[in-house]
């Protein structure tokens, strides 16, 4: 095996230490079994049925013990569906406290998972600075770190892939819990693009970076080239691995095409050595995907993958939305999430346009949370809140309704927003409230 060359790196692998070990053997240390047992409750499946599909990994728990504040989730096949929020500084908005807002107030409102994709300011701190306040799984896209670090050099074709497997390892000391990997974008599936013409090219940032460093400096993809020291290191630390899909498709014309498609196949191939060194893998899946397609999407990803938890960028269902970013991609989301996704990246409305403020993190992650609950419904899922709610509805209980909301403040926002003359309906309807006239009657 070929390990990159930097002294900072020797010795990382202990001695003695198995690619080959059984997943069993290897799988995560501080969440199997310990945590599993209050994992399969918060899920309402079986403790032993939980450990099967954690095993098979159909179910990932991303879980770096050196996040001190973390709550383990599981993410994947038969469990209620996930829902990240992408947050993070950009080289022109850099403010370390609205990142932690941003934080705060995507768990609040229901963020399962985080993604610091910081790209501005001191990359490192403010990771450091959003992991205490993050009480979720936090995930980082280290390639984005790696290339801003190296800036001076002269730009990202000058990162050397001990730069990139050194910040991977930095992360990992860190405490992230899952760090996005573009292993799949090689020398062969980035060559497709030449082949298959694309409206949109490569829209993934990581994706890019990697094009353009293999073109530039003529070598393969460290990632894909030194994957098994990628994996002895993920082993080591304990942080799962997201196979992000560099070359998503970036608009419908796009959707599914041949590069998509020839990179999903050589991470079904990454997922397989992934679990034989008992590490675990997420796919990532796309992006722009027209309603018709998103079942054979993930239908095609759970097959090539074998079961791989799936992590869809939305996907958006059209491109033309923008402003309103949030509301296709939660659409996108739901099929994705009824079809089989197992996790979702939300979309904010600001997607496309710029950096997300606080209220965009709080639209998006409200979008997200609905789509993958619309989901859930259908699988049998989660019903019991919605009962709720409707008995609250029928009782005329408001302060209930306000608190059974996804968003309590806005919906008590536009309760307020035009008041009825009656307190007890709404003035949708005023005295011709169906459910009052009823209730009236039969009395
Ligand atoms: S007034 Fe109309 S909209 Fe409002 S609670 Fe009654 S039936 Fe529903």
């Amino acid at each position: 095996m070929r390990r990159p060359t930097s002294q900072l790196m020797k010795g990382l692998i202990p001695m003695g230490s198995s690619v080959t070990q059984s997943p069993m053997k290897s799988q995560n240390k501080r969440s199997f079994p310990q945590e599993m047992k209050g994992l399969s409750k918060i899920e309402g499946i079986e403790p032993d049925k939980l450990t099967r599909l954690f095993k098979a990994g159909r179910v990932v728990i991303p879980s770096n013990p050196r996040h001190k504040t973390l709550k383990p989730c599981a993410i994947g096949e038969g469990l209620r569906v996930k829902i990240n929020a992408n947050i993070g500084t950009s080289p022109d908005y850099v403010d370390l406290d609205e990142e932690v807002e941003k934080t705060r107030v995507a768990i609040r409102y229901g963020a399962d998972a985080i993604m610091d994709l910081s790209t501005g300011g001191n990359i490192r701190d403010i990771r450091q600075r959003i992991m205490k306040a993050c009480s979720v799984p936090i995930g980082t896209v280290p390639i984005y770190e790696a290339v801003c670090k190296t800036a001076h050099k002269g730009g990202p074709a000058n990162m050397s892939s001990d730069d990139l497997f050194r910040t991977i390892e930095q992360h990992a000391r860190d405490g992230v819990d899952f760090m996005t990997v573009h292993c799949g974008v090689t020398k062969q599936t980035s060559a497709s693009l030449v082949k298959h013409k694309r409206v949109t090219g490569v829209v993934s940032r990581g994706g890019a970076l990697l094009v353009a460093w293999m073109r530039q400096n003529g070598r393969e993809n460290p990632l894909y080239e030194d994957y098994d020291y990628l994996l002895e290191m993920a082993k080591e630390h304990e942080f799962a691995l997201s196979l992000g899909d560099g070359l998503r498709p970036g608009c419908i014309a796009d959707a599914s095409d041949v590069p998509q498609i020839h990179e999903l196949i050589v991470l079904g191939k990454l997922v397989e050595r992934a679990r034989e060194a008992g590490v675990q893998a997420i796919v990532e899946g796309p992006g722009h995907v027209p309603l018709n397609q998103i079942e054979a999407n993930v239908r095609i990803e759970k097959a090539v993958c074998k079961g791989a938890p799936f992590y869809v960028l939305g996907p958006l269902v059209c491109d033309v939305g923008a402003g309103y970013d949030h509301i296709t991609g939660a659409i996108g989301g739901a099929l994705a999430a009824y079809f089989g996704a197992d996790f979702l990246c939300y979309v904010t409305p600001s997607e496309h346009l710029s950096l997300p403020t606080v209220e965009d993190v709080r639209e998006g992650v409200v979008a997200s949370r609905i789509a993958a609950h619309a989901a859930d419904l259908a699988h049998g899922r989660g019903s019991a809140w919605d009962l709720k709610m409707s008995k609250a509805r029928r009782a005329f209980d408001w302060d209930k309704m306000f608190s059974l909301s996804v968003d309590p403040e806005r919906a008590r926002e536009y309760r307020k927003k035009r008041k009825s003359h009656s307190p007890k309906v709404c003035s949708m309807c005023g005295d011709l409230c169906a459910m009052k006239m009823v209730d009236d009657l039969l009395k």
